[in-house]
């Protein structure tokens, strides 16, 4: 009897911590308790290493957590602040891994910073295109990367709701350069000489 109480109880534990945010990361999220979050550089070795893991899936119990929304501000305040001012900003960069990216929607009026959870990109449609890129975890540098110019995108919103968009532009190369950073790839991997 004991031993299935301790089976329960291990399975009950490894069940709860697959579906939210663990202590780490809230540690993370909240750390200093302004807006905007320490950003990982490839210059610093622990970061490195994060920033070369591979993200985990978002859980519908966590986007109503107060560690998603302090999450969703924080990511959103780090790419627009001045001292980083990005178009596009993954997770892993803020030291946490987890399937989600902020964009900036350059095709969309106004240019909107959105936020997007698990997404993965279906297709890819057109010919590669060389354009110019830069990353606010590799400093001081940029390059030259081939991606494709129209992509379909798959993600679920803030709250949860699945959603199927094509993408086309500037706003195409965000994503693949930010959903990249989720399977710890980065542009420099990929940079044409
Ligand atoms: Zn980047």
């Amino acid at each position: 009897m004991r031993r299935i109480i301790t089976t329960l109880f291990s399975f009950f534990v490894f069940i709860s911590c697959g579906r939210s945010f663990t202590s780490k990361e809230r540690d993370v999220i909240f750390q200093g308790g302004g807006d905007v979050m320490q950003v990982m550089s490839i210059a610093n070795r622990s970061d490195s290493l994060l920033l070369r893991s591979r993200c985990l899936p978002v859980t519908e119990q966590m986007v109503k957590t107060n560690e998603f929304s302090e999450l969703r501000r924080r990511m959103l305040a780090t790419v627009q602040s001045p001292e980083h001012d990005g178009v596009g900003i993954a997770a892993p960069q803020v030291g946490i891994l987890r399937q989600i990216v902020a964009v900036q929607r350059f095709d969309k009026d106004g240019a909107p910073f959105e936020f997007f959870i698990n997404p993965k990109i279906k297709t890819c449609m057109g010919a590669k295109q060389l354009g110019g890129e830069g990353c606010l975890s590799v400093p001081n540098r940029r390059g030259e990367v081939e991606r494709f110019q129209k992509i379909v995108l798959q993600y679920r919103d803030a709250e949860f709701t699945p959603h199927l968009d094509t993408i086309e532009g500037f706003t195409a190369v965000i994503f693949q350069h930010e959903i990249d950073h989720l399977r710890g790839v980065l542009y420099i991997d990929k940079e044409q000489n």
